[in-house]
């Protein structure tokens, strides 16, 4: 069987369709740069791998496979990002309702409420990494994640519905250093639709 490799994901949006709350020049490169930069490193130790278990020689599994578990999260984490962002026009930034709004609601107390506990998750996060709006496979309860970097702090059941990159280089050139601004732009592209697709394949999964 051929070896697939990484692909960086098409967007479903075009570069300039968030602005103004994310500019065309912040997404090309953090699309284009950045996550295409994961993909390749992904790709190239995977290479690496092959190419010594071809010649039975040893690689140094520690290093390798700490790199390889940081590039493949921040691809998957990248590519569930994309899916996390619509434009206004396309309902980015609508509040959830059905289910998934009964669900947030149901463990946070409040829509509002969950929104402040995401937010101050996202703002606190150490360093680089990412908030997450998750769903447990053992209770079904949605639990909100910090991940650092990519993948310290990742509860491996946790089925991933919503997630903000808040790294440095997802907001550098739009908000600079103000965190906080980038998240409250967030909420207004945020796309609910992915995110209640993905609790309906949960629900219907169990
Ligand atoms: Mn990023």
């Amino acid at each position: 069987m051929e070896k697939k490799f990484y692909e960086l994901p098409q967007l479903s949006f075009g570069y300039g369709e968030l602005k103004p709350h994310m500019s065309g020049e912040q997404l090309i490169i953090h699309h284009q740069k950045h996550h295409q930069a994961y993909v390749t490193a992904a790709n190239a130790l995977l290479e690496k791998m092959d190419d010594s278990r071809r010649i039975n020689s040893d690689f140094d599994q520690k290093s390798v496979l700490k790199e390889l578990s940081f590039n493949i999260s921040g691809h998957m984490l990248h590519s569930f990002f994309w899916k996390s962002l619509a434009p206004q026009a396309k309902g980015g930034g609508r509040e959830p309702e059905g289910k998934l709004l009964q669900a947030i609601a149901g463990e946070f107390g409040s829509f509002e409420r969950f929104k402040k506990e995401f937010t101050q998750a996202a703002l606190s996060v150490e360093g680089s990494g990412w908030a997450a709006l998750a769903l447990c496979r053992e209770t079904s309860r949605p639990l909100i994640m910090q991940i650092e970097k990519h993948n310290v702090n990742l509860i491996p059941s946790l089925k991933i519905l919503l997630v903000l990159d808040v790294f440095e280089h997802a907001y550098y050139l739009d908000y600079k250093n103000e965190r906080s601004k980038y998240i409250q732009a967030f909420w207004n592209i945020v796309s609910w639709q992915e995110a209640a697709r993905k609790f309906e394949d949960f629900l219907n999964r169990k």
